[in-house]
């Protein structure tokens, strides 16, 4: 393989610079010319184009965001679109291409090589942990320990003035942010979407917590299951005392990547160039059980990651 492409699509995360760094430079050091392909989808169908060689990496490597940029392109859910991407890739000689992102991103990358034959690899980029058959994703410990930071300052505030606060974190569809950054913070309660809420046995739970003699409360809701306000209007009336309300919004995710997730970045973008260099396509650079390994993209995006019980389990043993 004489020359691979590289983008980001769909939602940043920290780590993903790490990430293209990786690919870069191994496949230049393996003799490839690299393509970096700017606004993710978009960009590709605009040609938005860079040449990446070893120097065009340096220094990015502790950068939050991405430097080839990201962007949504709703118009390659279409095939006809996806076949003019290919016709690109093809003209200016691209063998193979990266995608690094989330779910998503990773359905435009499936289908590119399923019907239009271009070759891919994905990497999963995504705060979300949502993304099945890898533990973990690209930018998932850099927003926990966003979000721990930032829960553990509100607690500072909760005790001196003896008041609830809910935190909105994100997490569209998975819990896994709310349930390890309340479980390591020591929070009084997660609301997260796998588990339906039950605000009667919350707010007793607050109260129990409270006659214990804990001064501070706080209650950590992902985005998908509620809004901060609502949990607040719930628990409210049932404590009896104040409650502050904080939305974390898009601090999490940007930011310096923590070095796990350097780590992982580095080792997936190699792995990436390392797949494409062997044929070994349509897979996504996959975590499991401390290796990376390629998981099939159609496997993946087949199922939906489940959010591991034990760790809800464990809130509530220590708490
Ligand atoms: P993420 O990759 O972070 O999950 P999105 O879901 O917004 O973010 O997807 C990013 C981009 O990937 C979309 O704007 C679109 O260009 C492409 N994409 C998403 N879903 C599909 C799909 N089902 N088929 C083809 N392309 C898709």
């Amino acid at each position: 393989m004489k020359k691979i492409a590289v983008m980001t699509s769909g939602g940043d995360a920290p780590g993903m610079n790490a990430a293209i760094r990786a690919v870069v430079r191994y496949a230049v050091n393996n003799d490839m010319k690299v393509l970096g392909i700017r606004r993710g989808y978009a960009g590709l169908l605009d040609e938005d184009f860079i040449e990446m060689d070893f120097a065009s990496v340096g220094g990015i490597m502790e950068k939050g965001g991405t430097i080839l940029r990201s962007s949504r392109c709703p118009e390659f859910v279409r095939k006809e679109t996806r076949a003019e991407a290919a016709k690109i890739l093809v003209k200016h000689g691209v063998e193979g291409l990266v995608v690094i992102g989330g779910e998503g991103s990773l359905h435009g990358a499936m289908f590119l090589e399923e019907e239009q034959k271009v070759p891919v690899v994905g990497i999963p980029g995504t705060i979300d942990n949502d993304i099945a058959l890898t533990d973990m994703s690209i930018g998932v410990d850099t927003c926990l320990n966003t979000v721990v930071d930032a829960i553990q300052k509100l607690k500072d505030t909760a005790s001196s003035h003896e008041r609830a606060f809910i935190v909105e974190v994100m997490g569209r569809s998975s819990g896994y942010i709310a349930t390890v950054s309340g479980l390591v913070t020591g929070a009084e309660a997660i609301v997260i979407p796998e588990i339906p809420v039950n605000y009667e046995a919350l707010g007793n739970k607050i109260l129990r917590e409270r006659e214990r003699g804990k001064i501070n409360c706080i209650v950590v809701v992902a985005e998908g299951a509620a809004s901060a306000y609502t949990v607040a209007r719930h628990l409210e009336h049932r404590i009896g005392y104040e409650t502050r309300i904080t939305i974390l919004g898009h601090i999490q995710r940007g930011g310096s990547p923590t070095a796990f997730d350097r780590l992982l970045a580095s080792r997936m973008g190699v792995a990436a160039v390392e797949f494409l260099k062997r044929g070994t396509s349509y897979v996504m650079t996959s975590l499991q059980g401390g290796k990376i390994v390629p998981a099939k993209l159609d496997e993946v995006l087949k199922q939906k990651k489940s959010l591991n019980m034990e760790l809800v389990e464990l809130t509530s043993l220590l708490s």
